[in-house]
Parts: structure tokens; sequence; C-alpha cells
């Protein structure tokens, strides 16, 4: 099943316009990426398999419900997706963190594939994938290949903003991804940028200018 989720929620807004906003930067901007992850959280992990169980209140056994182990991956598309893991780890304790380093050449938007870190039981595990960009689509379908090739079945990919053409090619060559994104922007450039966007989100959280 295809789900795509815009998370449209004022403060999910407030955040994204603060980080839009060139004059943010350092503490203030890691922070307001940290607080939409959060309040991503709940969409992101709307599909995490669980296990029924019983359970003993003070007063009575009662039916509940435990996320299924091994617990979910959360897959950081480094760099910049590393805060967003960080985070969501924080919230998910029984997540592991697997990393897919991949670098876009700035000219010909080419994908460099230069570290790849799984858990060895990955296939058993749900895969978020998280990413602030979703741009032209070519690193998330590279970590979306790789990790199908490890054999995992289920994915939720976690965006803070995406332009149209990223989803359009997500969705057509993985229609069974599910994507959450906070915010879903106008257009790419020719550069590969999201418009209006945030600029480079892996410069903005780690205070270079590579570009
Ligand atoms: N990656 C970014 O960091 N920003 C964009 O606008 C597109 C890809």
């Amino acid at each position: 099943m295809k789900l795509i989720t815009e998370v449209n929620n004022p403060l999910v807004m407030d955040r994204i316009t603060r980080l839009r906003d060139t004059r943010t930067a350092g503490r203030e901007f890691r922070q307001f990426v940290k607080e939409i992850t959060i309040l991503m959280a709940t969409a992101a992990t709307r599909n995490l398999p669980v296990t029924d169980v019983e359970v003993e209140t003070p007063l009575q056994i009662t039916s509940g419900r435990l996320i299924k182990q091994p617990g979910p991956c959360i897959v950081s598309i480094m760099r910049a997706g590393n805060i967003m893991a960080e985070t969501l780890r924080d919230l998910i304790s029984e997540a592991s963190i697997g990393f897919i380093g991949l670098a876009r050449h700035a000219v010909t938007l080419e994908i460099d594939d230069y570290y790849t870190n799984l858990p060895n039981d990955i296939e058993d595990r749900y895969c978020i994938v998280v990413d602030p960009m979703l741009a032209t689509g070519n690193s998330l379908c590279v970590a979306l290949k790789k990790l199908i090739d490890a054999g995992v079945s289920q994915i939720t990919v976690v965006n803070i903003l995406a332009c149209p053409e990223g989803i359009e090619r997500i969705t057509s060559e993985y229609p069974d991804v599910d994507i959450v994104v906070a915010k879903i922007d106008e257009a790419l450039n020719e550069k590969g940028y999201i418009l209006p966007g945030l600029g480079d989100a892996g410069d903005r959280v780690y205070g270079t200018d590579d570009h």
C-alpha cells in the first residue's frame, strides 16, 4: 500500500518556516530539525508491527501491545539524516540505527555510494528511512534498493521537505514504500535543489558550506 502523508500542523509549519529562514543557523537550526522529527514521529511509526500481550496493572490484567521484536531499524541517509535518526531513536528505544552514506555530485547530481552499515538481521526489521530532503529521489532510490536487496519488506520514508518530482519518482519505482513528509514544496531547480526549500540541509545542520 502506497501512502503519502503531509503532516499539516501549525507547529510543524512554524518550525519549517524558521528552517527556511537564512538567518536560522547552528544550534537553533538543529533544534528545529529535532522538533519537527519528534512531531512527525506519530505518522512515521503508525505502521510498526506490534505483538499482542497481557499486562498486569495494579488493578487487573488487561491486553496491550508492544513493538514487535526485533525493533525497527532507523536508516539514516548520511549525513543530513543523522540528526533525525538520533532524535527518533531517543523516542524508540527498541530501534537500531543503520547508516547509508551517499554524496551527491554538485554538477552531475550522480550519487557516490561511499558507506553502508546495517544491522545483520535487517531483513527481520521494519525500516524507517530518514533524510530531511526528498529532491531528485536519486539518493533515496539507491538506499531503497540496498534495503530491498538486503531482504527488507516494509519501509516508511520520512522527509521534512519533498518536491513533487521526487515523490513521483519514488512512488513509481517503489510503490509499496510509505512516505511521510512534513511539507510538499513547489519544485526542483536545475541544480537539484528544492524550491522554496531551505538550501543544503547537511551544510546547514553541520555548519559547512561545501557547495
Ligand atoms: N538536498 C538538500 O539538502 N537540499 C535540497 O534542496 C535538495 C537536496
